[in-house]
């Protein structure tokens, strides 16, 4: 008889205390802890109770209540009764007893934890035992140590499409896509043939790095696998086409989808968004409606980034407001923000100001930097000035983008020596900018650069077009933007150093490796100057290539001297 109910798993636990003796471990009270412990319907403290009340109960049974407590709200008792089972000479853990503890930790990320159970493994004589290992890969991952799961990883004897997945996965979590694209290229040459989940993980990878022709590789799988009929993995194709620059090819899918969910409909309205392709989206948004999907929080983010790019105030505006009353959700912080980002584009920088200050929950620094830099943008600089000071030095005390931006401020209107003391508050803090770097693709290979680094293969040639690139830049009337540079250099170093920042490294790399006439891709880690922005469209003219690049924000497709943006970024 199968227990569906927790009443009458009840009744089954009062008839095995009745019929008695309750030591033996019967297939029924074997059943019992197993529902009580693990099903949707069951008791993780009834099952813990039972356990508690059989004398000599064997190891099977307290795994039981380790896994249920492992997927329970509750995941920090799970270690707690391993404690126990250490000390009350209960029965030894087991190679099933490890992956339950593993997985509590990395679901209460601690690592700490995660590792002193990594060390028992060791005592136990199980830690070569691939289920564990995998979920140690899995735990340390989760933890945000990519490099701990790297290790045990080379460390197995034996590694099978779980191991890989959970580490190709877990590169991807933790913004190492160019490794994780790496790995799977090892795992290609082991003869591992990836499933659902590695594949998932490889498109989140392509989409990241901008790998377009990987991409299509694993597409390709995918539809040798027939896998293509699922909805998760469409809507991972269309999010990677997407993110790759291939907006039309997202489209393409998307029309084929036979049934679209709600996740599909929004990765469709978010590349719109991100491509610029405003109107589409709305209209998207408008049919996932007629079509009875209703949209969720992330759909609300996505059509309102939409309005946002397009500078749509007025329709913003009637899709905010009606989320609560019309849909029933709660606009968080990342719709504020959209709106905000919107407003003060827009110059609406009160309105902007007051929705902040008037909004439920507590507003995050990224709001107040976009309506700082719109000051700034506006001319308003002692507006610029109080809010940075005021909301955002205060929220993120350790966060350079603030400073850059307030070093920024301070250089746009020649206070040079506030810029002085902002460089040397950041200097004795020991806050230093992220480093610029972008990505492009060439061949199935990904290239990292760095803003002035030098240490790809091809540095000398590159540097040597870079030099052609100026020249050329120059007869056409470019001036390099050399308020864009924060370091205190002279106006002539500077120039080298915007000539240097990562996206004019992989666009000159593009331009002498790639057939001529394809188009350069490139992803970059922040948001682009002005003064690449500015060069990328000359170069798209100078050159005759289309050169699509994603920044932090959104794509630009710089074509014939101009970019899709209209400037507006
Ligand atoms: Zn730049
Ligand atoms: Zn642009």
């Amino acid at each position: 008889m199968d227990i569906t109910t927790i009443n009458h798993a009840m009744q089954l636990h009062a008839n095995l205390l009745k019929t008695g003796p309750f030591h033996t471990q019967t297939p029924s009270l074997i059943k019992l802890l197993t529902f009580t412990a693990l099903s949707h319907h069951g008791n993780i403290h009834y099952a813990h109770a039972i356990l508690t009340s059989i004398p000599n109960s064997t190891s099977h049974l307290w795994n039981t209540i380790i896994r249920g407590y492992s997927i329970s709200s509750e995941p920090k008792e799970a270690l707690l009764l391993f404690c126990k089972m250490l000390n009350q000479g209960s029965p030894s853990p087991d190679n099933y007893t490890y992956p339950f503890l593993l997985k509590s930790c990395a679901r209460l990320h601690a690592p700490e934890e995660g590792r002193q159970i990594h060390a028992v493994t060791f005592k136990t004589d199980l830690q070569s035992d691939p289920f564990v290992q995998n979920s140690l890969i899995y735990m340390y991952s989760n933890c945000k140590e990519p490099d701990a799961s790297h290790k045990v990883f080379d460390k197995m004897d034996h590694r099978d499409v779980v191991s890989y997945t959970s580490m190709i996965a877990g590169y991807v979590d933790n913004r190492r896509s160019v490794k994780a694209l790496d790995l799977y290229g090892k795992m290609e040459r082991e003869g591992i043939s990836p499933n659902e989940a590695t594949l998932l993980a490889l498109l989140g990878a392509c989409a990241s790095t901008g790998a377009l022709s990987i991409g299509q590789k694993i597409h390709r799988i995918i539809c040798r696998k027939n896998r293509g009929c699922e909805a998760k993995i469409f809507t991972a194709l269309i999010d990677m086409y997407a993110k790759c620059g291939c907006i039309r090819c997202s489209k393409k899918l998307f029309n084929e989808m036979p049934r679209r969910d709600v996740f599909s409909w929004t990765a469709m309205i978010e590349g719109l968004a991100s491509h610029g392709l405003c109107e589409e989206a709305l209209l998207c948004f408008h049919s996932m409606k007629e079509e009875g999907s209703e949209p969720d929080q992330l759909t609300f983010t996505a059509i309102l980034s939409a309005c946002r790019n397009a500078g749509w105030v007025e329709q913003g505006r009637q899709i905010f407001e009606s989320m609560l009353p019309e849909y029933g959700i709660k606009p968080e912080i990342q719709h504020y923000g959209c709106m905000v980002g919107l407003l003060a584009r827009a110059g609406l920088l009160q309105e902007a100001e007051e929705l902040i200050r008037n909004m439920p929950i507590k507003p995050d620094a990224i709001l107040w930097r976009t309506l700082a830099s719109a000051c700034k943008t506006n001319g308003n600089i002692s507006r610029a000035e109080f809010l940075i000071k005021q909301h955002l030095l205060e929220i993120e005390p350790k966060e350079s983008g603030n400073y850059v931006l307030l070093s920024n401020i301070y250089a746009s209107v020649g206070k040079w020596q506030e810029k002085a003391k902002v460089r040397k508050i950041m200097g004795n803090r020991g806050i230093g900018k992220p480093p610029g770097q972008s990505l492009i693709e060439v061949d199935g290979v990904i290239h990292e650069f760095v803003a002035g680094g030098s240490d790809h293969p091809e540095a000398q040639n590159i540097y040597r077009k870079l030099e052609e690139i100026g020249r050329k830049l120059r007869t056409e009337g470019y001036h390099p933007k050399v308020s864009e540079v924060l370091l205190d250099m002279d106006d002539e170093d500077k120039e080298s150093a915007l000539l240097h920042h990562s996206e004019k490294l992989a666009i000159a790399f593009g331009l002498i490796s790639m057939r001529k006439g394809s188009e350069i891709r490139i992803v970059k880690n922040l948001r682009s100057c002005e003064d690449c922005h500015n060069a990328a469209k000359l170069i798209s003219k100078i050159y005759q290539r289309e050169i699509i690049m994603r920044d932090r924000v959104r794509f630009h497709h710089f074509k014939d001297g101009s970019c899709s943006c209209g400037d507006n970024w």
